[in-house]
């Protein structure tokens, strides 16, 4: 022990406070086990201080002032001028408040909270330094531990988060100017969620996608109605090209070069680039301000020095874990960004939660079939369990029902009908097995789904719900009564 260290003792030791290591340690609490948690930065982790939160309220201000500026065709004659320090100052508070609120629960939990940087020094010891000159570090022995590190955005070559006008969401988010021209290097949510930031706090935006697709997980037909409404707000969509560098240009911006990858390369011949200075060798470049990388995401796992407590990882840093959270080791779990896909913040509390019912004695497994996943572009994106290809791949007879939104009389009053609900269920027992939402509000709506996914309900369970009328969410009863043929607001297939 060196000078300064003090030495304790913990039933549960949990890493990270994020969404997946606050949640697991007030779990565990609530199981009355005695839990430390650490955290080296600040309560809440990514989610709350630089993913989730400040891009849905940057997402949500950006949307009333855009709101506000479209609506003469409802009487409304506005000119929102946008005041980007106060809706920084607000994201700010709003982020503040919730972080504070994770700290309180966890005290309140009883929960023992401990500010540092926590590596592991034996296979059930834990030395958590702490941040400042002589504040000396602690030695933790613990009978479990749950790594909840969390992941920190990929780095490309030719792009450095240190240089000043390479953006990582980090910055994007924090930003105290609003570029006249971003170039967002990938179309991935993160990406495409900021693009459309961007574009409605005015900037020229153009996005640069490796792949021929943007949001790649997503189907076609999903994709398509969110990439119709990014490029109506003017962005500019390039895929097939994978930025390599930038340079200073001589107007004071800088320029993002650019090269045809191969999906490029078979697209290239029928293109039409008007942006975009196109070179001999088919690369080109974006003239911007600002470039926002946002690749992925890579576990932070090599910080914490795994192999002194025999905890291994997969070839890109990832943790393996089985259905109950757990390591290769008995008394170690991992949750969440640092664990793999899926990599969102509510997969990682769902982890949490088993981890800590685990250690607690708990009979907790995890259920990957009914995770839903959101991007908060315009409109939304919102899925759950299988699309008609993964039904038909894992052996099912899909059938599926839709409804589009131009149907639905409330998103008629918004004035939002673009896109559609889908259900996909098994033709013969009549389970709901997925579904697909793009369209207003569909990260609220896909909970339904979920909740017929995860408790295999039949789409006759869905239809046969009574919805309230007007609501968005009778386009999700009528998605499941066109699936039997027997929708009533939309012709049946
Ligand atoms: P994190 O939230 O990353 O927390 C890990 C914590 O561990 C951090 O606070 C870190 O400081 C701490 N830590 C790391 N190493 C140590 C150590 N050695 N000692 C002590 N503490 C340590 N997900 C969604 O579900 N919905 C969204 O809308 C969404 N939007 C996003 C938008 C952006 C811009 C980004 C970047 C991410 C978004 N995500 C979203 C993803 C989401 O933020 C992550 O999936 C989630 O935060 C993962 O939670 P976690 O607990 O695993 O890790």
């Amino acid at each position: 022990m060196v000078v300064g260290d003090v030495s304790t003792g913990t039933e549960v030791l949990v890493i990270g406070a994020g969404p997946g290591g606050y949640v697991a340690a007030i779990r565990a609490a609530q199981h009355g086990l005695d839990v430390t948690l650490v955290e080296r930065d600040a309560y809440g982790g990514a989610c709350l201080n630089r993913g989730c939160i400040p891009s849905k309220a940057l997402i949500t201000a950006t949307d009333v002032a855009h709101e506000a500026d479209t609506a003469e065709h409802m009487g409304i004659h506005a000119d929102p001028a946008i005041d980007f320090e106060r809706m920084q100052s607000w994201k700010s508070g709003v982020v503040g408040q919730l972080t504070g609120g994770v700290e309180k629960l966890c005290k309140a939990n009883g929960v023992t909270l401990l500010e540092g940087t926590a590596t592991f020094v034996g296979e059930q010891t834990a030395r958590v330094a702490h941040e400042g000159e002589g504040r000396g570090s602690e030695s933790i022995k613990f009978e479990h531990a749950i790594i909840a590190t969390g992941s920190r955005p990929i780095e490309i070559p030719g792009f450095s988060f240190g240089d000043d006008p390479v953006w990582s969401s980090k910055e994007a988010l924090a930003a105290e100017t609003v570029p006249d021209r971003l170039v967002v290097v990938g179309g991935g949510y993160i990406g495409m969620e900021l693009a459309t930031v961007y574009a409605k706090l005015g900037s020229e935006v153009t996005v640069l996608e490796m792949l021929d697709e943007i949001l790649l997980p997503y189907e076609d037909d999903v994709t398509r109605v969110v990439q119709s409404r990014a490029e109506e707000l003017g962005i500019d969509i390039r895929t097939g090209e994978g930025a390599t560098g930038w340079s200073n240009a001589a107007d004071g911006g800088i320029l993002v070069e650019t090269e045809p990858t191969e999906d490029g390369d078979e697209e290239r011949s029928g293109s039409d680039t008007d942006e975009g200075d196109i070179g001999e060798e088919g690369g080109a470049s974006y003239p911007a301000d600002r470039v926002l990388v946002a690749v992925g995401r890579s576990p932070v796992s090599d910080t914490l020095d795994l192999e002194t407590a025999g905890i291994e990882t997969d070839d890109r840093g990832f943790i393996e874990t089985d259905e109950r959270a757990r390591t290769d080791l008995d008394h170690v779990f991992a949750v969440g960004d640092v664990a793999g896909d899926p990599m969102l913040a509510h997969a990682a509390s769902a982890e949490g939660i088993v981890a800590a019912e685990t250690i607690a004695g708990e009979p907790a497994a995890l259920d990957h079939r009914a995770v839903p996943a959101a991007v908060f572009t315009d409109p939304e994106i919102a899925t759950v369990g299988l699309t008609e290809s993964d039904a038909a791949e894992e052996g099912f007879d899909p059938v599926v029902g839709e409804m589009p939104f131009n149907a639905s009389g409330r998103a008629v009053t918004t004035g939002h009908t673009d896109g559609f609900v889908r259900i996909v269920a098994d033709e013969e027992t009549g389970f709901v097995l997925g579904g697909q939402i793009v369209g207003p509000e569909a990260s609220e709506l896909i909970a339904e789904v979920t909740l017929a996914v995860e408790m295999s309900a039949t789409v006759e369970d869905v239809a046969a719900t009574i919805h309230t009328h007007p609501t968005l969410a009778e386009a999700v009863m009528e998605a499941a009564e066109n699936v039997r043929d027997q929708a009533i607001h939309t012709l049946n297939r």
